[in-house]
C-alpha cells in the first residue's frame, strides 16, 4: 500500500487513511468533513444545483428585468420555494440565488404589475 494513502490525524497526528471517517488512534470522527467533501461539486457550491427552485428564482429574476410581470411573480415564488428548501437542507445551498430571485422578482413583478394595472386604467379613461 502506497503512503499517498495516508494522512496525519489533525487531532492526535497519527497516521490514518484518508477515507477513514474515524481516527483509529485517538477516536476523532471525521465523518461530517468528509461527508461535506463527498457533496460537493465542481463549483464549490456558488451554483446551487441541488436547488433548483432557487437557480431556476434567480434567472427568471434577471428576466423579470424585462416587461412581463409574470417573470417576476413567478421567481418570487420559486425563490421561496428555493429559500424553504435550503433550509430545511443547507447542504443544497442556493440561498443567495434565492434571495436575488426573491427581491429582483419581487420588484420587477411589482413595478410591471404597477405598469400594467396603469396602462389598463388609462385606456379605460381615455
Ligand atoms: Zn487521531
Amino acid at each position: 500500500m502506497s503512503t499517498a494513502e495516508y494522512k496525519p490525524c489533525p487531532v492526535c497526528g497519527e497516521e490514518i487513511r484518508l477515507a477513514a471517517r474515524r481516527c483509529r488512534h485517538c477516536g476523532e470522527v471525521f465523518e461530517k468533513l468528509s461527508e461535506d467533501r463527498d457533496e460537493g461539486d465542481a463549483t464549490g457550491g456558488v451554483i446551487p444545483y441541488k436547488n433548483p427552485q432557487a437557480l431556476m428564482a434567480y434567472y427568471l429574476g434577471l428576466f423579470s428585468l424585462f416587461p412581463c410581470f409574470i417573470l417576476g411573480w413567478v421567481a418570487l415564488y420559486l425563490g421561496l420555494q428555493g429559500l424553504a428548501a435550503a433550509k430545511k437542507n443547507p447542504r443544497i445551498k442556493g440561498t443567495v440565488h434565492a434571495w436575488i430571485g426573491i427581491l429582483v422578482g419581487g420588484f420587477f413583478g411589482l413595478i410591471w404589475t404597477l405598469f400594467t394595472v396603469l396602462a389598463l386604467f388609462g385606456s379605460m379613461v381615455a
